[in-house]
């Protein structure tokens, strides 16, 4: 299928960008590497009036390190995330999920504010922000606001951001030297969405766990992270994931989704680097 018509729109600031979206009454859409909007577009799961191209924004753009943290504006795409050094060394989950999400054609213009705000359950970077406690700078026409991780994902495909407002960057803690990672995602083939996933990060505050694919949302578990810091055996912290509402569907019911959740978080664990 074709997608419906639509006004194509390219404005070349911050604030031209805002006034389009905020004048289309929240029928337009922001569009920044078109990996998922596009197909949902042509299968008409989506079909916003005007496209809002983010393309020409300077103000979405550049890695920046400040302090203990590292800004990464919006508009980066995953195969530049993928050759920044400075990335590379202040998120070594970075490097852990990166080569999971789709292919290099799909890398080479998807983005990580794309990511972030589009909020599929089962895809790797909102899971990486929730378990690295990141920020999410969000422009909107009141100003700009700083969203935690932790309370930007509501519901399936449902975030904090409102639709008058823009992601602009994410802010994201960088690792010191005794922090420790793991990553582990089980898909039916390498590049597909995850049927389930798990992300730790284990820092001088404590285990950060999210886990992906596996719910209506990225989520963490406070239950299952206080296990393992108190040190309680990996293999009996697993019964905390029944605190999870499972999502089942045609490629694994819930019960086969808690099972490889348990094996995803198992394997994430044993795999902790660097
Ligand atoms: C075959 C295939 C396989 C894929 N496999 C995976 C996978 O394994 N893992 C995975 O995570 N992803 C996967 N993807 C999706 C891919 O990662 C997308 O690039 C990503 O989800 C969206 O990024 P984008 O830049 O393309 O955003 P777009 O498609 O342009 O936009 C996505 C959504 O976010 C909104 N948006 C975009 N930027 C902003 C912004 N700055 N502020 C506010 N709203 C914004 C748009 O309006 C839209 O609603 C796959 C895609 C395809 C086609």
């Amino acid at each position: 299928m074709k997608a419906p018509d639509f006004d194509y729109l390219r404005p070349s600031t911050l604030s031209d960008a805002l006034a389009l979206l905020a004048r289309a009454d929240g029928d337009a859409m922001p569009l920044a590497g078109g990996q998922s909007l596009m197909p949902m577009m042509n299968f008409r799961v989506a079909s916003p009036s005007a496209l809002v191209d983010l393309a020409d924004l300077a103000e979405l753009r550049g890695i920046h390190r400040d302090g203990d943290f590292i800004r990464i504006g919006a508009m980066t795409r995953y195969a530049e995330l993928a050759t920044s050094a400075e990335v590379m060394s202040a998120l070594p989950l970075f490097g852990m999920a990166l080569p999971h999400i789709a292919h290099d054609a799909i890398r080479n213009r998807g983005t990580l504010g794309g990511t972030i705000a589009l909020g599929d359950p089962a895809a790797e970077m909102p899971a990486l922000a929730l378990a690295l406690g990141a920020r999410i700078e969000v422009a909107g026409p009141e100003g700009t606001r700083l969203i935690a991780a932790d309370d930007f994902y509501l519901g399936y495909y449902e975030t904090a951001r409102a639709t008058d407002e823009l992601i602009v960057a994410i802010h994201y803690p960088v690792a010191k030297g005794d922090d420790r990672f793991g990553f582990h995602e089980l898909t039916q083939r390498h590049g597909d969405y995850a049927l389930a996933g798990a992300v730790v990060a284990r820092t001088a505050q404590g285990h950060r766990v999210a886990f992906f694919g596996v719910a209506d949302r990225p989520l963490r578990l406070p239950a299952l992270e206080q296990a393992l810091n108190a040190n309680t055996d990996a293999h009996a912290a697993l019964h905390h994931l029944s605190g999870i509402a499972f999502t089942g569907d045609v490629k694994a019911n819930a019960a086969t989704r808690k099972r490889l959740a348990a094996v995803a978080l198992t394997r994430a664990l044993q795999g902790m680097t660097p």
